[in-house]
């Protein structure tokens, strides 16, 4: 499933009219694609993806924000909201279902929205991931436990994100009440392998069709395991190996992600993918590296968007 590009010499689109899918126009991200996009030439809009409503039918698929028929679109730019996934990825198919190339697709979003899928996936092509283990029946988490090598272990709720939703259990007393409690309240979860040598750091790469455009390592805060910027992790610009960046193509490419966030643990087995997210911020890692990376994903768009650029055409 490699990411469809274009075979070279062909060349770059231009003056094209582009759609961000975004709630917020002032988020760091929106604005930073919709200052390439304007900067590279083309007609663009930010459209608030909750606002738009369509028709279901098989001859003339139509999207509508409001009285207003949206039409014409070369290109679509999904920015959709971890708690909006459901009528995002809606809004996403039907703009595949008319044609539009959409930089990831919403089948793509969905799947990296779920850590089990997502995880099962990568782990299917031979992707190396933390050892992780998943159950629905709470009796089963001393099995859980064990698959895992014991304490101390990280349990996640399958649909969290930014951090919330993961837990460092130090002991397997600790553990057990935490799935016990999870489950209990019908929370998905899954238990894993705790990669303590990575020292409350991992590593971002930004995969823009087969390339690793920037890379950044964030370290959590004094005291806290989890990195992420949004709990007060800081980033700072680092050089990856060649295999980590072989690692973090190949995880997009299963995915099916034209523009994806890979993060990685370096552990003593070597570097793990731990996430793969379609929606990666921009401001940290263009900060941290001072790297163009909305330009690069709008290049990518002017090289890759055709008329029958879409692999899925709103299947699945
Ligand atoms: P979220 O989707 O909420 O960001 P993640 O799975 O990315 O959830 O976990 C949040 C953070 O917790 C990661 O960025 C990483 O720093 C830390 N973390 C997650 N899983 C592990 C693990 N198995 N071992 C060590 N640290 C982990
Ligand atoms: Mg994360």
């Amino acid at each position: 499933m490699a990411p469809h590009t274009r075979a070279p010499g062909k060349p770059f689109l231009t003056n094209m009219k582009i759609a961000i899918l975004s709630r917020n126009r002032r988020l760091y991200s929106t604005q930073s694609l919709l200052n390439a996009c304007e900067k590279r030439g083309h007609d663009v809009r930010v459209i608030d993806y909750l606002k738009c409503h369509m028709n279901i039918t098989s001859h003339n698929p139509r999207i509508f924000l409001a009285d207003e028929e949206l039409s014409g679109y070369d290109a679509v730019i999904p920015r959709i909201g971890a708690s909006h996934t459901f009528f995002g990825t809606a809004v996403v198919r039907q703009f595949e279902m008319m044609g539009v190339y959409p930089t990831n697709e919403s089948v793509a979003i969905s799947r990296s929205r779920d850590k089990l899928r997502s995880l099962q996936l990568l782990a299917r092509k031979g992707i190396g991931l933390p050892v992780t283990a998943f159950a629905h029946d709470p009796k089963a988490a001393s099995s859980l436990i064990e698959i895992c090598g014991g304490a101390p272990l990280v349990i996640k709720l399958l649909e969290g994100t930014q951090g919330v939703g993961v837990v460092l259990a130090e002991t397997r007393k600790a553990a057990e009440s935490v799935i016990e409690a999870f489950r209990g309240l019908q929370a998905n979860i899954l238990v894993q392998e705790f990669i303590k040598e990575a020292g409350g750091a991992d590593i971002r790469c930004l995969v823009v069709g087969s390339k690793v455009v920037a890379a950044m390592k964030r370290q959590g805060k004094e005291g806290e395991f989890r990195s992420n910027l949004h709990r007060g992790g800081t980033s700072e610009v680092i050089r990856i190996t060649p295999e980590e960046r072989s690692t973090a193509v190949r995880a997009a490419s299963v995915m099916g992600l034209n523009v994806a966030g890979v993060d990685l643990l370096r552990s003593n087995h070597g570097s793990v993918v731990m996430e793969v997210n379609s929606s990666p911020g921009l401001e940290g890692i263009e900060a941290a590296t001072g790297k163009d990376i909305a330009g690069e994903i709008i290049k990518f768009i002017e090289q890759n968007a055709s008329a029958t650029g879409t692999r899925t055409k709103g299947k699945g």
